[in-house]
């Protein structure tokens, strides 16, 4: 029988589908919860430090009130499952707040937020292309000083080798033309913040990237169409299994998939995911 459908491709979606099929499979059709992990829970507080931080008035943006935005945000993070779920103990969540607070005192490196004017924090812009619904939440959306958008991205994580940095731009693009299509102009600038190192990866959309991005994803749909109808998606194990939050469903694993097709269609029967654990 076939498989249903994703609903959308966002930027994740799609290099998750590079990255692994099978993973992508996981977590956009079977829709398995995945376990929190310390990286992105850790990249959550940092953005939700951040949206507030640009909230404020742009002379009050300093360094002494993102602390201030941190502890709010630690706040509200504190009784989250994305929190709660880590197990932290007292000496590991010291070092996960200390942490943030570092990203956070290295994205002061990166640019001036008193001189930033944003039009729109943590976006969510949905817009179909070609028969396939795009979604994806762009973290800050500003005007430059000549008037022309700019779209920033934050990222926790440690900046790309050379060939991640390919589909890390690929992303790049893909919010680029969100952009053209739900307001009509290109942004003039879309940049990847990399507030780990610091360090600023900048690219200037053309013509020519975005009619290569839209060549792009109608090829990753194709292929996600025809893995669907063949209940074909396949384990691609690399480096990345490390992070990898399915191992117990992939068979490189020793994982068995009856238990994500059965997961997905007690969601369907359901009409809500069932409050399932991952198996360990
Ligand atoms: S463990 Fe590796 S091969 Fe298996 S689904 Fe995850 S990323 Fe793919």
């Amino acid at each position: 029988m076939p498989l249903p459908l994703p609903l959308s491709l966002s930027p994740s979606k799609v290099s998750s589908f590079t990255d692994c099929g099978l993973a992508f499979r996981f977590s956009a059709i079977d829709r398995l919860p995945e376990p929190p992990s310390v990286a992105a829970t850790r990249g959550t507080l940092v953005h939700a430090a951040l949206e507030r931080l640009f909230c404020l008035d742009p002379h009050e943006r300093s360094h002494a009130r993102s602390l201030g935005c941190l502890d709010d945000a630690i706040t509200d993070l504190r009784d989250h499952p994305e929190f709660s779920g880590l197990e932290l103990d007292d000496a590991a969540e010291a070092t996960f707040f200390e942490e943030a607070r570092v990203l956070l005192e290295k994205y002061f490196r990166l640019e001036d937020p008193t001189a930033i004017t944003p039009i729109g924090i943590e976006l969510k812009l949905e817009v179909e292309v070609g028969g396939v619904r795009l979604r994806g939440i762009i973290d800050r959306l500003e005007l430059d000083r000549d008037g022309e958008l700019v779209v920033t991205d934050y990222k926790t994580g440690r900046a790309p080798g050379e060939r991640q940095e390919q589909q890390r731009l690929a992303g790049v693009a893909f919010y680029s033309l969100l952009c053209e299509r739900l307001f009509g102009r290109r942004p003039a600038k879309v940049q990847l913040l990399y507030l780990a190192d610091p360090l600023a990866i900048i690219s200037v959309p053309t013509d020519r990237s975005t009619r290569g991005v839209e060549r792009k994803l109608a090829a990753i749909w194709t292929a996600v169409e025809r893995a669907c109808e063949r209940e074909d998606f396949r384990p691609n194990p690399s480096r990345l299994c490390d992070w990898c939050g399915f191992k117990a469903y992939c068979p490189s694993f020793g994982g068995e998939i009856a238990l994500a097709d059965a997961f997905r269609v007690d969601r369907e029967l359901s009409g809500a995911a069932p409050a399932q654990p991952v198996p360990a």
